[in-house]
Order: C-alpha cells, then structure tokens, then sequence
C-alpha cells in the first residue's frame, strides 16, 4: 500500500519484533525473512507458506518494492545488458559479463552527479540513491540470467554500473552484508569489487568495515591538474589524499586495491602520463588495470591505439607494477563501461 514502508527495508530483528507485536507466532518472522532474502520472494503472494490472512495483513502493512527485468539486450560476445525498471518507474541498467568468470556489474545510483567528462552515465542527473534490495535485486536476476543464458550461476560482483557507490554508502554497506550473509546468498566477500571516482572519506570508513571485499579506484590520470579536467571530484578530493586513503585502505585490509585507468588518445596515453601513473601506483601496494576506452556519442574521446595500451602497459611492468589490460566487452549493445545511459536501440 502507499504510505506504508518498505518490508525489505528492515533487519531481520527488527521484522521478528513486528510480527511478534502484531500477535504472530515467533517463528513468522524469520519464515518472512528468509523470503525476502533467501529465496528471493518480489510478492507477498509467493509467500506460500503463510497463511492467506497474514498475507493480506502484510500487504495492509507494507509495500514491496519490487524489481523487473524491463530489456534485456545479449551483444555478440555473449555479454547482457538489461535494463530495470524500480517500483517507482524509474529505470537503471546492469550488465552480464561471461568470461572465464561470470561477473554482475550493478548499479547504485538511478544516474550520476559526478559529471566525469569522459562517461556517458556523467552525463546523466543523479535522480536518487538505489535501496539496498534494489542492488540485492539486481544480483538476484542477473544470477536467474547467467543460469538461464549460460547455465552457470554468477561468481563475481562489481559495483561498475551507474552512479558512485561511496555516495550511497550506507545502502551499498547494507547490499554487501545481505548479498554476503550466510543465511543469504552467501557470496563471498572476495567475490565483490566497490569501485570509486575517489571519495576520500568514505575509502577511510569502508577500510574500518567488514567484511572485506575488493576495492577499485578510477584513477584515469595522475596529475592534479589533468585528472581535475577530466574528473571535476578530484577538485575535492585530490591524488595526494587519495594516495593517503588508499595507502590506509591497504594497511587495514591486506588486500591491494585497484586502480583503474582507461586509456585515451591524446589525454592520458603519452610515455610521461604512463610514468607519472607508475609513480602514484608506487606510494602503496595495488594492481592497475588498464581499460580499453569505449567512446559515447556525448564526447570526442577516442581510445589509444593497440599498439600504444600494448607500450603503456608494457612500460608499467617493467616498473614493477602489477598490469592487466582489460578489453572491453558488450560494446555493439552499449554495456561496457561507461555507456550506461538507459538507452535500448530498436
Ligand atoms: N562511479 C564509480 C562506479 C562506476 S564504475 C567509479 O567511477 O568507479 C565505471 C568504470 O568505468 C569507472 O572506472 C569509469 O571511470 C569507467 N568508465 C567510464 N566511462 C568509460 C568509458 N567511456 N570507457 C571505458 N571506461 C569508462
């Protein structure tokens, strides 16, 4: 009903205290629960083990905001980008990504205010932050698709789709333990990447939590100056606190964050741009990834030619630093990086 709160938006002691004070048996509660996040119910109605009236109460009581599949586009590599329509109509993607792994990349913001010149979800308005169920939605039928489309279940989860994670921080905290509880899904923290534009506090609150999961920053230039052209957050949070961030990320987590830099002409992709990211990558312990540019129809980006990424990351190496360049996927349907704008072609 309107008005009502959300079911999912209570912990689990906090629905066994409901029911119990509506004259439930104890044991509702969880029966509820384990609906909710264990057999990963959208409906009342598919509560099949609770009595009819208690399943008109609950829809008396609360709403449920629930999540649908609205398109679902499979590219030539057998990468899937779908769209997802909120219970508020809104709309937002994720993508599918199956390599060696299958990977889940998912949303957290229903747009972006961060405006990073190069990234077609920066061109969109920031419309509101994603509740914790709806990035565990997300998870919840990318994995019915990977079984559908590939007959595997998912192995790892990126938060790579639109909007910045650490500025809906505490949902995305909330998705994580859900997403990784025992009783849960049960996804194993390693499983999951956070990646951020760089929001200096909240890499310093995420390095104070548990469980531990992977972090990636989008570094994508090494200097003040070109990283603030390309990037207007680094205004604010700038490479020498983020170095300091990083370096307190690894020292509490023992695990190397990532940087991710996407390679593009004649912005980032020179020998001495190569080497000024060598020497930020040297002030803590991380892996780089290079990223292959996707171009968007908002911007006159290109990427880097093959054989320059094959130079800039050879030149890394022989820095001692730990490269992988990642080619991009699902590009003929608009689901790599960075081209999360909610556009379907026909
Ligand atoms: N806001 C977070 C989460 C989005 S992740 C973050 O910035 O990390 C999306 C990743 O794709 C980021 O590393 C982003 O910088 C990168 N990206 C954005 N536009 C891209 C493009 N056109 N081509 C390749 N990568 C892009």
């Amino acid at each position: 009903m309107k008005g009502t709160p959300d079911i999912r938006s209570f912990t689990r002691e906090e629905l066994e205290l409901a029911l119990k004070a509506a004259g439930q048996p104890a044991f509702r509660g969880r029966q509820i629960y384990e609906w909710l996040w264990q057999k990963g119910a959208r409906s009342f109605d598919q509560m099949s083990n609770l009595p009819l009236a208690l399943r008109e109460e609950l829809k008396q009581t609360y709403t449920f905001n629930g999540t649908v599949v609205e398109t679902l586009q499979k590219s030539m590599d057998g990468t899937i980008k779908c769209s997802f329509r909120l219970h508020d109509g809104k709309l937002i993607e994720g993508v599918l990504i199956p390599t060696k792994r299958v990977t889940a990349c998912v949303s957290s913001q229903v747009g972006c205010s961060l405006d990073c010149k190069f990234c077609a979800t920066g061109f969109l308005k920031r419309e509101r932050n994603l509740e914790a169920a709806e990035i565990f939605d997300q998870v919840w039928l990318l994995n019915e698709l990977a079984l559908e489309h590939y007959g595997r279940k998912l192995d790892n989860i990126v938060y790579m789709g639109m909007g910045e994670p650490l500025l809906n921080y505490a949902n995305v905290m909330r998705s994580i333990d859900l997403l990784t509880h025992p009783d849960n899904t049960n996804i194993s923290p390693q499983r999951i990447t956070v990646s951020t534009a760089g929001i200096v506090k909240m890499i310093k609150a995420m390095a104070d939590t548990e469980p531990r999961f992977n972090l990636a920053l989008s570094l994508h230039a090494a200097t003040d100056e070109k990283r603030s052209a390309i990037m207007p957050i680094n205004d604010t949070n700038n490479l020498e606190m983020l170095a300091e961030a990083m370096g307190y990320w690894y020292e509490k987590t023992h695990t190397r964050p990532t940087l991710e830099y996407v390679v593009i002409e004649n912005v980032n992709d020179t020998e001495e741009e190569m080497e000024e990211l060598a020497s930020f990558a040297a002030k803590f312990p991380c892996k780089i990834n290079l990223i292959e540019y996707n171009p968007i129809s908002q911007a006159s980006y290109y990427p880097t030619s093959k054989d320059n990424l094959e130079a800039f990351a050879s030149g890394l190496e022989k820095r001692h630093l730990i490269v992988n360049v990642r080619r991009s996927r699902g590009k003929d349907i608009d689901a790599a990086c960075g081209q999360l704008v909610n556009k379907v072609d026909n």
